[in-house]
């Protein structure tokens, strides 16, 4: 319970759509179907009841685990967050008990959002190489998720994100109990637009070290020259253009701050002979 609770329970996320740029129909999709209902669960019942649990799915470093914080911080709930692959490796053999145990916290941390990256790995469609393990703790999560379900009936508040990037190898029963999906795409050019134009109005009020010097023009040019990045992408193009101007120091520890010179898109030029897009666009087809 204390592993849970220190390390993947946060009670409070300063975190609003604003700092997840473009996923407009995402954003929106989201609100009607999830936000909306755990703000007023008396007027989302019946017919209006909302799924309970929702699948991410889309190429990677697109804002999946992003969205599911934006979603916790909008409805005010605890956020568990939990990858697969914490599960199957970090507690061998507890998995099982771990499952149970997140699903109890959950259930007195209402209203409550579950996480769950890489939700294939961890339930991906039966075979026959499975580990004991491995079903076990499938069979646990299945048993839960229906018992978050019925328990509380139409007042449970817990709601079960999976993400992943792989919709199709999950465990049939799974896809039957999450069958709300959206698609979170790579960003089109005007999520690009707004990832770019958010960073640069962040960095200009932080340290003077830091700045970014994008006219609009320059922009417009960078968001065509990064057309199939994903924003984790991105964030590692900006990451490593922003360390070309430091790289033409000679004494970086003596350095006066104020003697740094903002980042060029020049120099995000430069970075993008090094940053390519990690989604290919075979990739893509799969979706
Ligand atoms: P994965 O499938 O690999 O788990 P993911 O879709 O969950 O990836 P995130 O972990 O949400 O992706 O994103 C990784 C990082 O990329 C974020 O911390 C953020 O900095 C940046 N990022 C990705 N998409 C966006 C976005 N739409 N807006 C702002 N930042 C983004």
């Amino acid at each position: 319970v204390e592993l849970i609770e220190n390390e993947i329970m946060e009670k409070q996320i300063n975190m609003t759509w604003n700092d997840i740029a473009g996923l407009e129909f995402a954003k929106k999709t989201i609100n009607e179907v999830i936000i909306w209902p755990m703000l007023r669960p008396d007027i989302f019942k019946g017919i209006r009841a909302p799924p309970r649990g929702i699948l991410f799915f889309g190429p990677p470093g697109t804002g999946k685990t992003l969205l599911g914080k934006a979603i916790a911080a909008q409805s005010k709930s605890t956020f568990i967050s939990i990858s697969s692959s914490t599960l199957t490796s970090k507690w061998v053999g507890e998995g099982e008990k771990m499952v149970r145990t997140m699903f109890a916290i959950a259930a007195i941390h209402q209203p409550c959002v579950i996480f769950i990256d890489e939700i294939d790995s961890l339930l991906c469609a039966r075979n026959e190489n499975d580990m004991e393990s491995s079903r076990r703790i499938k069979t646990e999560f299945l048993v839960q998720l229906d018992g978050a379900n019925t328990f509380a009936g139409e007042n449970s508040r817990i709601l079960i994100i999976g993400a992943t990037n792989r919709p199709d190898d999950l465990d049939e029963a799974v896809k039957r109990r999450m069958q709300k999906r959206l698609y979170i795409p790579l960003p089109n050019s005007a999520g690009r637009k707004q990832f770019i134009q958010r960073m640069v109005e962040r960095e200009s009020h932080g340290d003077e070290g830091h700045q970014i010097n994008l006219d609009d023009k320059s922009i417009q040019e960078l968001v065509e020259m990064t057309k199939g990045y994903s924003g984790a992408d991105l964030k590692t193009l900006s990451q490593e253009a922003a360390m070309v101007p430091l790289r033409q120091i000679d004494d970086i520890a003596n350095v006066d701050i104020l003697n740094i010179r903002p980042v060029t898109l020049e120099d995000f030029k430069e970075a993008l002979k090094n940053v390519k897009a990690t989604v290919k666009q075979g990739d893509l087809n799969y979706f």
